[in-house]
């Protein structure tokens, strides 16, 4: 978080990406593109990966999961519009990537791990860069995380058929959940939004995701 950048040897590769594949696409948000120059990527991969931590493709990051591609990360980030005060939840934690990118837009996040191993690692990655507003629990994230419910906002990181009905219900009024909703080959990236009793919704790229897991998974 507070890693000086001239002691960073990545430090000119992620000006880059935020440049070349995140900004240059269209992402103009000032805060945003901050955030991403602030965390480093490839401190959430294994060594073996970092030369390529600042490419425009997703990252393995073990256990067949991986990182999103960087627009991809960004472009979900952006589509939950955070002012700074909001708390956050997301689902599949994997790296801890996303949740740092949260973290830096946001007052609190929340992010479940189905798979203990990855919830373990990315707690360890998250506290030693000093994300103490990042809590990583471990479960089944279809069913949200109804102890610090309600959130403003919900990003799940892994692809289903339909939008797990407990996230929707752990809205508040005006909160917005963006997910990768379709089968195991193809899906779209959604937006929901909850506006008192009413749920609308926009779909906005086609995307690739691993599959969620979990009771409201596949
Ligand atoms: N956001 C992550 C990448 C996520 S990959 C990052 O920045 O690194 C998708 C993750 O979702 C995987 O780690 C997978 O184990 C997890 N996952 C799948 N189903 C889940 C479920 N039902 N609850 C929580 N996590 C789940």
């Amino acid at each position: 978080m507070d890693t000086p950048t001239q002691a960073d040897p990545f430090a000119e590769a992620r000006r880059r990406m935020v440049r070349e594949q995140v900004a240059a696409r269209g992402i103009a948000d000032a805060r945003l593109l901050a955030a991403f120059e602030r965390v480093p990527r490839h401190l959430f991969v294994d060594a073996a990966s970092w030369g390529e931590a600042y490419e425009d493709h997703p990252l393995p990051i073990g256990y067949g999961q991986t990182i999103s591609q960087p627009y991809i990360v960004a472009l979900m980030t952006s589509l939950l519009s955070l002012m700074g005060d909001e708390r956050v939840l997301e689902v599949g934690t994997g790296s801890g990537y996303q949740a740092a990118i949260l973290a830096e837009l946001a007052r609190e996040v929340h992010t479940i791990e189905y798979r203990p191993e990855l919830a373990a690692r990315a707690a360890a990655t998250l506290a030693r860069l000093g994300y103490e507003r990042v809590h990583v629990h471990t479960g089944d994230g279809t069913l949200g995380w109804p102890a610090a419910a309600p959130f403003d906002a919900v990003l799940v990181a892994a692809a289903a058929p339909r939008v797990p009905p407990p996230l929707l219900e752990q809205l508040v009024d005006g909160g917005r959940l963006v997910m990768p909703v379709g089968d195991r080959r193809l899906q779209y990236l959604e937006v929901w939004e909850k506006i008192g009793e009413t749920l609308q919704n926009q779909v906005i790229i086609p995307v690739v995701f691993v599959p969620l897991r979990g009771a409201h998974g596949v």
